[in-house]
């Protein structure tokens, strides 16, 4: 498919629903591009999407690329684009362009878990420390526990929690 094709294949709708969002009645969603975004600013339109938050403005293949953080040929490719005709090294470098951007997928769902779960460790840890009396050995355990989790919270996120 070349870029006409492909928009012509898929709605804004189409490609923000691959993402897990779902348009409101208005046709409204929470803008990913900025963040605190609690009243769904990002109106999708047939074709592009306009956020009334952020002024973010773009096409299928823009969103793409911001949200998997890639170029645009790797969106076009992960969108089922083609360069002209298909040799077997375009192939291969569609499955490569396509291969990168699920890892990175994978990398921030990844990360996205490990991070809450340590939020939920940091939370409980507290907590404990707040029940047990000081210096007694869960006490002490649960501190120890609670410095690792704050230490993993600020090497995945670089801030303290
Ligand atoms: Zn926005």
């Amino acid at each position: 498919m070349d870029k006409d094709q492909i928009k012509q294949t898929y709605s804004m709708r189409d490609i923000v629903e691959q993402y897990g969002f779902r348009p409101n009645r208005a046709g409204y969603i929470k803008c990913p591009f900025h963040s605190g975004d609690r009243t769904a600013s990002m109106k999708i339109y047939a074709h592009d999407a306009h956020c009334f938050g952020c002024n973010w403005n773009g096409d299928i293949f823009k969103f793409v690329q911001e949200m998997d953080n890639c170029s645009f040929k790797e969106a076009f490719l992960q969108l089922g684009g083609e360069y002209g005709k298909l040799t077997p090294e375009r192939k291969r470098d569609i499955q490569k362009a396509r291969a990168a951007v699920a890892e990175r997928r994978q990398k921030e769902s990844e990360k996205k878990a490990a991070l809450q779960e340590c939020i939920c460790d940091i939370d409980f840890y507290r907590a404990e420390i707040e029940r047990w009396e000081p210096m007694s050995d869960r006490w002490c355990f649960c501190m120890n526990e609670l410095q690792k989790a704050l230490y993993v919270h600020g090497e995945l996120t670089g801030v303290p929690y």
